[in-house]
This record gives C-alpha cells, structure tokens and sequence, in this order.
C-alpha cells in the first residue's frame, strides 16, 4: 500500500461469475463458508494462492511480510454481515479483494466503509484511503532512507503530496496507524525478514521502533498541521 501498486487476481473470473450469480445475498461469504460450498471453497483457495504469490507474502496494507496462513482474504469495500450488509454485490470481485494481515484486517480496518463515491463500474468508484490496485503509493507516500544509503522502508506522507491526495493519504495513515509503536515493530522486523517471534533480535528491533517513534512525535510537536511530512533519518542500528 506504500511502496508499490498491486495486481488485482484473475484466477477465479470464472467461479466469480458463478459465485456472483448464484449466492449475491448479504452474509453470503460466511454462509457459504459455514457450508463449505464447493465452488466458493474453491475460490477462496484459488484466490489466497494467486494473491500470495502477486503480493510475494506480503500484507496489501502495511507491507509487512506475514505467513500465509496468517493472511486473511479482506474486502476492501466491506462486505458487512446479514445483519448490516454493507457492500455485498462486491463480495466476490477480486478487484475488492486483497490479501491482509489480521492486524490491519481486524484491529485497523474492521468495518471501516472507504468508499466515497459508487458507481456501475467498481474500478470507478473513488475512495477515501489508498486503494492497493487503483492508487500508485508512490503519489502518495515515500519511504524514510537510512543515513547510510540503504533503500528506506518506513513510509511517510509524501512532502509534496498534492493536495487532492493529502487528504486520502492522510486518511490511510491515520486509519492504519502506521506511526503507532507496535506497528513500527512490526515494520522494522519485516525489514529484516523476520515474521515470527525472534528473541535475538527482539531488543534491537525495539530499539529501532522506539527511535523512530521518538522522531516522529518530535516532528508532530514542531509541526501542528500534520504528523510527518519532512524525511526522518535515523540510525539504522543493527
Ligand atoms: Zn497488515
């Protein structure tokens, strides 16, 4: 969502048409999961597979290298539940379909509604957040370069963002809280490539998280309109 734009998946346009013509009915992707339905088990399972190897193991919001069986298959537009549909004719167009860490899926987003604006074609609807296959991240964000020249991989809204996008990019940052402790942690040690639990570089990967953290808040102080505009350049201590 910050460095690069995504594929939307073409493996399943067939079960999509199927799935679409058969079961659009709020509380359908539970429903039909409770009774592991033959054609829409497939989809799931043909879906994750495609989107893991397009997204190469990586969460569609933060980036973060996340195991496959930890990557959940999340509506972009919400799909909400029986109870309070929400967008259940999306419920099975793989252009509203990405792959997503739980954290970004369950704790971030949950039922947050993105959209703006509908109309007959999705890839025309408009947003309020960063859309993983329609927005070009780099409109939107840069990454924090390292002191030593290294690549950056801590996103910050972009200086220059102009101002149609500074309000979605704001929106992104501020729904997913990119610039919340824990989810610098989780950013820092996907640098590394860690996805589990690794006590021997828990301290330092702490450490690191805590710096920039520190610069970030510093930043927020000096500069009231906006928590992070200028680049951030920090130690890159392991
Ligand atoms: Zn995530």
């Amino acid at each position: 969502m910050f460095s690069k734009i995504l594929k939307p998946s073409d493996a399943v346009d067939d079960l999509k048409v199927i799935l679409a013509k058969k079961y659009l009915y709020a509380g359908a992707w539970n429903d039909l999961y409770d009774k592991k339905q033959t054609e829409y088990m497939r989809f799931r399972m043909d879906l994750k597979s495609d989107l893991y190897k397009r997204q190469g193991g990586y969460c569609a919001y933060c980036e973060c290298l996340t195991a496959e069986r930890d990557l959940q298959i999340e509506h972009f537009a919400p799909k909400g539940s029986k109870e309070h549909p929400m967008y259940v004719e999306q419920q099975f167009n793989p252009l509203n379909l990405v792959l997503s860490c739980e954290d970004c899926n369950m704790t971030y987003k949950k039922t947050y509604d993105p959209v703006l604006k509908q109309q007959d074609d999705y890839s025309k609807w408009t947003f309020k957040i960063v859309h993983p296959y329609f927005d070009n991240p780099k409109d939107f964000f840069s990454l924090v370069p390292l002191d030593d020249g290294t690549k950056g991989f801590f996103p910050i809204i972009r200086k220059d963002v102009d101002l149609d996008n500074k309000k979605k990019a704001e929106e992104t940052f501020s729904l997913f809280k990119f610039y919340e402790e824990k989810r610098i942690t989780r950013i820092v040690k996907s640098f590394l490539g860690i996805i589990d639990y690794n006590p021997d570089v828990e301290r330092t990967v702490k450490t690191t998280a805590y710096v920039i953290k520190m610069q970030l808040e510093t930043k927020q102080e000096t500069d009231k309109k906006s928590l992070i505009y200028d680049t951030l350049v920090y130690k890159k201590s392991f």
